[in-house]
């Protein structure tokens, strides 16, 4: 057997539709296996993954990830992740913990950086500092003040979860897993549960530790156009201290019911106001991943049966009306898959009747077979998105990682989910054979399948209440149990914890780190290609990208000077357009036509800061606020202070691209708005959508609103995306019963006021030869949209509008300068900031540098490490000149607000070397560089445009970045000096936090938003 740098080859595949090929190893000494992936992407990949099946609910596994990443032998710093963060180019940067696994990835552009991101995480899995300390500070610990004051528990796991257990969605997955995988690693919890997660003894976490972070146990993965030896020869040498070890790790196979079951678990509601709801979940288990055929098989089921509008079992459970919202779909992260479906927001005396609804459906979808358009929808829709590949903002490279995990992990090939060309055309020709194949599909694995779980989340009011009394409880009975000594030492330690945690690290500690030097960063600010055309009177922007055959196509529609009253419409009323049927289709007709001929169309809104300086339509800086009441902004087109745009997005490949333009023609000019019935139902699902977003993205929405206060652009985007459109959805549920000529009223006055080539931008994203044979058919489009608006200021009353009281005004009014948001949560989201414009600075590009210290290193410390918070962020808005300080899933409320005020003394004392200052500068540089796939490119180029950012403008912006020096830091400070003085606050969290922290003299205004 011959070895390379240790490793032994196993086996090679050539996937041509990556463009990929792969090569697994084993290495000889330790076991660990190794999956190379080789191929031209520039955003090179790495992952560490463990099996990590915990055996209990303490969240071991997660807590593990948390402390591995705080601290190694080789770089002893506290937190050497979060300064990877603030200091790399990486494209990636995170680990994961799943019910069985934990992974490491990072990503990079920059081979050097590439290298150094692995070099800071192959040390942390395999050497951490593990101490009882780091348990305390990353998984819980107990905190006393004094031998009488309250005890009470700590941890960023602790609060993380608590966030996560008080969020009902995240709570019903929870649920269904350990429903479906009773006697399985999968029956627990591996993030953890807060009540549970205090019984974790430091002895158990070591133990844990030393069992799975093993080579032996390790799955080892490169992607991506970086010297595929140096991959063997790096891991090589991490690999070199250790041996081979036997390590029991397995997942086991759950056993078959042998009849349903049926579970139910309380959550967290308010018990005044709207009518308490019920979730209900049907869940079924199917089975392993090793047929990739039928993998492909039970994808394309599950997303004809819920995944599009035109899906019969959404629609069945829709046009049930027993619910507002449809769940599930099909899984693969378990070892063995899952299916589900069912509905949120059910009124809780019919949470029975979701299952035989779903049941009946699928025995009548079995009986009758799917519609064969509908089928061929999806087909077209999954074959486009495998050839596309598009992750997003994510690398491609740990998608695929993800995807040969579904086998690897199981000690079974990784190679076989990689290529999709083989099980996609064995579909087809199943299907092309017998096309009632996916009937059979519906009958084996789920009519005759007993493994079936119906899991019901049903409110309760009291539940919040009896956690609180449950943990008080506990910690009196803890605190009862205590010796003097030993509340002595629990002071003594929470007092060491607290010391060590705000002394920073030495700089030569720091400057073990490894880190880009300035000259290895690009000077240059790089252009995306960009041409302006005028097509039958409308502006068309194209951007030269190689985009694989791809026409992607986003179609703004200008909301400027829009009645504020019509405003908070526009979301829905993009969705409408797509979702309602045209006057030749019906919703079901023109969603699989969708489907069918293209790689989607969505809508989405842009609203954005537009940029002083030469070119812009505005005044000076800093005017719109002054002259105005606080709160009250000038929307008015011609303010030049913000763009506002509803966009449809869509691509097709070139082939199709016509058809797309004839769709887009067909929903602009005959969309239907008049079915009062389908309306109702976006509105409900927008609504509930809208209320799953409180406790996982609460401080975007806290960071929104303030800054709502603080830019009359975020004011837009706060009643488009923000809490007030949670209200707005909330109001206009009952206008649409009340008043539905009222509400398609002003629906026509949208459609009217929006459809119109003058107030239109198109924007395209293929190669300039593609663009050129697309350009006659998007003018002839174009040229078949009404020339001018339909009546803008013309329908009767929407002028007047903005001064009429009463109907949907532009939520809210004026915006107290300091805003509780209450929702059920035991933890907050903390925002306060001011608009340093206003203050009197001025644009520039040191402040992104500075932004990255304060959050990476000053608030993680402040808020994170010592306030026990999960995330912590300061923002800054180049073009609105907004800065604003965000918490995340925070225990505190006052403090975290004193420790935002301290900013400006950390500013004034900072000493920084340039060696330290360097870290600062690339990672600035990185946010900015940040990795785009070609359609995000053309996007980003379509905003810079509207906003008056120009590559001038973005190189003068470069420069000011890679010219920061410690100067600018200690000019700043005077300036958030000024933010703790007169800064607003918003925070969204418990109302019981509020109400103390107003005893405190917080002064919130509060509003109870669920
Ligand atoms: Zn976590």
């Amino acid at each position: 057997m011959t070895l390379t740098h240790g490793f032994e080859f196993i086996r090679e595949a050539h996937v041509p539709e990556l463009n990929t090929h792969a090569r697994l190893y084993r290495h000889a000494r330790t076991g660990a296996e190794l999956l190379s992936l080789e191929n031209d992407d520039e955003n090179k990949v790495f992952g560490i993954t463990f099996r990590t099946p915990p055996a209990d609910s303490t969240g071991l596994p997660h807590i593990l990830e948390h402390v591995v990443l705080a601290g190694s032998a080789k770089y002893p710093l506290k937190d050497p992740f979060f300064e990877m963060v603030k200091g790399s180019l990486a494209t990636f940067i995170n680990a994961m913990t799943y019910p069985d696994k934990t992974v490491y990835p990072a990503a990079s552009t920059n081979l050097q950086d590439f290298y150094n991101l692995l070099d800071v995480y192959a040390d942390a899995v395999f050497h951490p500092l593990m101490t009882p300390e780091k348990l305390a500070q990353e998984g819980w610990h107990y905190e006393l003040d004094s031998p009488d004051g309250p005890l009470t528990f700590k941890g960023v796991v602790f609060n993380e979860m608590k966030g996560a257990y008080s969020s009902p969605d995240n709570l019903l997955d929870r649920t269904s897993r350990r429903a479906l995988f009773p006697d399985t690693t999968y029956g627990v919890d591996s993030g953890g549960d807060p009540a549970v997660i205090p019984d974790l003894t430091y002895e158990q976490f070591r133990a844990f530790y030393q069992a799975y972070y093993h080579p032996s146990n390790a799955l080892l993965y490169f992607y991506g156009d970086d010297d595929p030896q140096e991959r063997l020869r790096r891991m090589d040498a991490y690999l070199a201290p250790f041996e081979r070890a036997a390590v029991d790790s397995a997942v086991a196979l759950q056993a078959p019911f042998d009849a349903p079951r049926q579970a139910r678990q309380p959550y967290s509601a308010n018990g005044d106001g709207a009518a308490p709801r019920a979730f209900v979940e049907v869940n079924w288990l199917l089975p392993e991943y090793d047929d990739p055929a039928l993998v492909m098989a039970l994808g394309v089921l599950a997303d004809c049966l819920v995944d599009t509008p035109a899906s019969p079992l959404r629609k069945a459970l829709i046009d049930s009306g027993l619910g507002e919202e449809v769940l599930g779909g099909f899984s693969t992260y378990t070892r063995q898959m899952t299916f589900s479906a069912g509905l949120k927001g059910v009124a809780v005396g019919d949470a029975e009747k979701v299952e035989p609804l779903i049941l009946d459906t699928l025995a009548q979808l079995a009986a009758d077979g799917i519609d064969p358009a509908m089928i061929a929808a999806v087909v077209n829709t999954t074959e486009f998105q495998l050839r596309e590949n598009n992750t997003g903002r994510a690398p491609r490279g740990l998608g695929l990682l993800l995807r040969a995990l579904s086998t690897w992990l199981h000690g079974r090939d990784p190679l076989a989910p990689l290529a999709f060309e083989a099980p996609l055309a064995a579909f087809k020709a199943a299907l092309a054979d017998d096309p009632a194949t996916l009937s059979g599909l519906i009958r084996r694995y789920l009519l005759d399948n007993p493994h079936r779980v119906t899991v019901i989340l049903e409110p309760d009011a009291e539940l919040a209440r009896r956690q609180e009394a449950d943990e008080a409880e506990r910690l009196a009975a803890a605190h009862a149990a205590l010796s003097p000594d030993e509340a002595r030492a629990i002071i003594e330690q929470a007092a060491d914890l607290k010391r060590r945690q705000e002394t920073p690290d030495p700089p030569e500690v720091i400057a073990l780190l490894p880190s880009l030097r300035r000259e290895d960063l690009e000077p240059r600010h790089k252009p995306i290609p960009l041409a302006e055309h005028t097509l039958a009177g409308a502006r068309v922007l194209s951007h030269d990208l190689f985009t694989n055959g791809i026409v992607y196509l986003d179609l703004g529609l200008d909301l400027s000077g829009l009645p504020a009253g019509l405003l908070p419409f526009a979301p829905l009323f993009g969705q409408a357009l797509l979702e309602m049927g045209t006057e030749a289709e019906d919703f079901v007709r023109l969603s699989q036509r969708i489907g069918r001929t293209t790689g989607g169309i969505h809508a989405t809104t842009l609203v954005a800061p537009v940029r002083k300086g030469p070119g812009a339509r505005g005044q000076g800086p800093g005017e719109e606020r002054s002259s105005l009441e606080p709160g009250t902004w000038n929307l008015e087109p011609d303010s030049g202070a913000l763009v506002s745009y509803l966009i449809l997005r869509g691509k097709a490949t070139t082939a199709q691209a016509p058809a797309m333009l004839d769709i887009l023609r067909d929903v602009l000019t005959t969309v239907r708005l008049d079915n009062q019935e389908r309306f109702r139902q976006m509105v409900l699902e927008a609504k509930a959508g809208a209320e799953a977003q409180l406790s996982p993205a609460g401080h975007v929405l806290a960071d929104t609103r303030l800054r709502a206060h603080l830019h009359p652009a975020f004011a837009v985007e706060e009643a488009l995306n923000g809490v007030s459109q949670l209200l707005f959805l909330r109001r206009l549920a009952e206008e649409v019963e009340r008043d539905w000529p009222g509400v398609l009223a002003r629906l026509e006055q949208l459609r009217a006021a929006l459809v119109a080539r003058a107030g239109v931008i198109a924007n395209v994203t293929v190669d300039e030869a593609s663009y050129r044979a697309f350009e006659p058919r998007l003018e002839a489009f174009l040229a078949e949209l009404p020339a001018q608006e339909g009546a803008r200021g013309q329908v009767p009353g929407s002028r007047e509008e903005r001064s009429s009281p009463g109907t949907w005004p532009l939520e809210p009014g004026p915006f107290p300068q300091r805003e509780g948001l209450s929702f059920p949560s035991p933890v907050n989201y903390v925002a306060k900031g001011a608009n340093l414009y206003d203050l009197g600075y001025s644009r520039h590009g040191s402040l992104a540098v500075i932004a990255n210290v304060l959050g990476a290193d000053y608030l993680m410390s402040k808020i994170r490490i010592q306030g026990g918070a999960y995330g912590a962020f300061a923002r800054f808005s180049p073009n609105a000149g907004t800065l604003t300080f965000l918490s995340y899933r925070d225990p505190n409320l006052a403090a975290t607000l004193r420790a935002y005020d301290g900013a400006a003394d950390f500013l004034r004392a900072l000493d920084l070397s340039d060696a330290a200052l360097t870290p600062a500068i690339v990672g600035a540089i990185g946010r900015i560089d940040a990795y785009q796939l070609p359609d995000a490119k053309g996007y980003t180029s379509l905003v810079r445009h509207l906003t008056n950012e120009t590559d001038a403008s973005l190189q003068a912006y470069r420069d000011e970045v890679l010219g920061t020096t410690v100067a600018d830091f200690h000019a700043l400070a005077e300036v958030v000096a000024r933010v703790a003085e007169v800064g607003d606050v918003v925070v969204l969290g418990s109302g019981e936090a509020m109400a103390n922290a107003n005893a405190d003299g917080v002064g919130l205004e509060i509003t109870k938003v669920m």
